[in-house]
Order: structure tokens, then C-alpha cells, then sequence
């Protein structure tokens, strides 16, 4: 007579159902039970590399294999072997970093202070870090939107991506790991309470830019007249005092753009190392704001609305 498929509610009763239930039980038992371990869910990185390193300890397919055939006392052999090598590794590595990279796919780091160290020992350079200046909208990980009180240095993103620069997909590993960013060694994606850098912690070009007085004043200049306080008042103005508010807002882009210019022609900086100096262009501010600025070939700007 075949013998009748255990069809219990797992949920119910685990040890009934590792007892009598087919490979296919144990393995969603297993999963339940590294999820709740882990406090990860099955799609990330990091669940995916502990939950491969127990298993591969552990010797699970060859446990899963064997398990429709397995009597009682393998099952339970079989069982507490899963449990013990998720002993082992949890316990060698748990509360540490994986390396996943999961984190460094969804965003680059915000530079700190102690970053300084890596532009003296030329691991980045201006070409790998852009500004955002106080004003700039951002989001966060989950999704957040705020408006930067601060300035802040980040390491550029591979375009059209939330990607660090620095990430190498294909073997999920960090191009720079030995010497990476101060954020990047504290990041701590199994805490719940890391908290953002404080202001006093951001390293900001006033630090970076200590050693090159010439650039540094340029920054300055350009903050006068191209900060985005200013725009943004601006283009609060045009309901109000249209005339007034066009002036300045005229005079930050024409600033902006020909200080841009001057420092990839004369200075031959790329357009990398120039939104380190400036900032993202103004430009690209007011897309955010709905409003393109188009340069005519007159040489002045046309404001129209952005169309999406
Ligand atoms: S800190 Fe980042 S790389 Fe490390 S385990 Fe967490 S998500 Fe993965
Ligand atoms: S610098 Fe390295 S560790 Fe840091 S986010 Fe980029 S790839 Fe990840």
C-alpha cells in the first residue's frame, strides 16, 4: 500500500512535521527558520551569503537528498546538523559585515572627516567625489525625501544608478575595500539603530581644499552668489517681485555656468572634479524645481516649464 503523504500544517507542529514530512517541508522549515534567526528577508545579500555558508557547512543538499529516505533518529542527526553549523557561522560572524554589498548597491557613502586621509594617499580624488550643497534635495535608503541643512561630500554613483562608484557587480566586491570610506566600515545593516553622521563628523571642501587657497576662494565666490538659499528665494520671488527675483536668479546660473566653463577650459578640470568644486549645477537644481534653463545661443539662459 503507498504510503499517505504527511500533509500537517507545518506551522503547527515543526517536529511532527520534520518527523514525517517530505524534503520539501524540512526545507521550508529550514527557511522559516533562517529568516527568524537572521532578522533578514530571503532577498537580501545577506541573507543569501549566510544562508550559503551555513548550508554549504552544513552539507544541506546532500541532507535534502536524502531526507525522504532518512529514518527518525537521521532526520533528527540531519536536523541538528543544520543547526549546528548555523551556530558556527552565525556565531563567528554574526553583527559583522558580510560583505554582500547590498549597501553599496543601493548608494556611495557620505564622506567623514577621517576620509581626508584617503586624498592624501591619493585612493580618491576629486574626480571620484561630487558636492551637495545645503539645499539639495536627497532621499535616504528607504526612500525618504529631505533637504540637506549641510554640505556634503559623496562618492559618485555609476550613472543612471544608485551604485557606488566603486562596486564591482559582477563580483560583488569593493574596488578601493582595504582603504573604503569611514561610512562604509560603520554601516551596519543588522542595527535598526545606526545613526546619520552628525554635522560636526562631514568632511566638507573647506578641509579638502585647506592646501589650495586659489580654488577654495572660488568656492566662496561662487557660494555669494550661486548658494541654493538664494535661487530657491528667487524663484519664490518671480509671483511676487518678478523684475528682482529674475535679476538674481539670472545672475547665479550666468555665474555658475561661466565659472564652469572657466575651470574645464582654463583650469582643465573635468566635469567630474568640477561638481566636487561647485556643486551639481544649477541647472540641474531648478530641473528638480520643475524649470528648464536653456542656454541660447546668444549666450543667456530661457526659463521654461519642464514638461515630464
Ligand atoms: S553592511 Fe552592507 S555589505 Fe555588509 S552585510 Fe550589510 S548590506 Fe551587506
Ligand atoms: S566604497 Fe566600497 S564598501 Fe563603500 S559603498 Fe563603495 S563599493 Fe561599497
Amino acid at each position: 500500500m503507498k504510503e499517505k503523504k504527511f500533509l500537517g500544517k507545518i506551522r503547527q507542529d515543526p517536529f511532527e512535521a520534520l518527523a514525517k514530512g517530505p524534503k520539501e517541508v524540512m526545507a521550508s522549515l529550514w527557511q522559516e527558520y533562517l529568516q527568524e534567526i537572521l532578522n533578514a528577508t530571503q532577498k537580501s545579500g545577506r541573507f543569501r551569503l549566510v544562508r550559503q555558508q551555513i548550508e554549504d557547512k552544513a552539507g544541506f543538499p546532500e541532507i535534502y537528498r536524502e531526507w525522504n529516505q532518512m529514518d527518525l533518529e537521521a532526520r533528527a542527526a540531519a536536523w541538528k546538523r543544520l543547526m549546528g553549523a548555523a551556530k558556527d557561522v552565525l556565531w563567528a560572524g554574526w553583527e559583522t559585515c558580510v560583505r554582500c554589498g547590498e549597501c553599496c548597491e543601493l548608494s556611495s557613502p557620505t564622506l567623514l572627516a577621517p576620509d581626508l586621509a584617503l586624498f592624501q594617499q591619493e585612493v580618491l580624488t576629486w574626480n571620484e567625489v561630487y558636492t551637495l550643497r545645503p539645499g539639495e534635495k536627497v532621499t535616504d535608503r528607504e526612500g525618504k525625501p529631505s533637504t540637506l541643512a549641510a554640505e556634503r561630500l559623496k562618492i559618485r554613483e555609476v550613472p543612471g544608478s544608485s551604485q557606488c562608484w566603486f562596486y564591482l557587480a559582477a563580483n560583488r566586491s569593493c574596488r578601493i575595500y582595504d582603504h573604503r570610506p569611514e561610512q562604509c566600515r560603520r554601516q551596519q545593516c543588522w542595527s535598526e539603530e545606526a545613526e546619520a553622521p552628525a554635522p560636526g563628523e562631514l568632511l566638507t571642501r573647506e578641509a579638502l581644499l585647506a592646501g589650495v587657497p586659489e580654488v577654495w576662494e572660488l568656492v566662496q565666490a561662487h557660494q555669494e552668489r550661486c548658494s541654493l538659499g538664494r535661487v530657491r528665494q528667487a524663484l519664490q520671488g518671480l509671483e511676487t517681485d518678478a523684475e528682482a527675483a529674475g535679476e538674481a536668479l539670472f545672475d547665479a546660473l550666468h555665474f555658475d555656468h561661466y565659472l564652469r566653463g572657466m575651470l574645464q577650459e582654463e583650469w582643465e578640470l573635468s566635469p567630474a572634479a568640477i561638481d566636487f568644486i561647485l556643486g551639481r549645477p544649477l541647472t540641474r537644481f531648478l530641473q528638480d524645481h520643475g524649470i528648464n534653463a536653456t542656454l541660447t545661443p546668444e549666450g543667456t539662459f530661457r526659463l521654461t516649464p519642464r514638461c515630464e
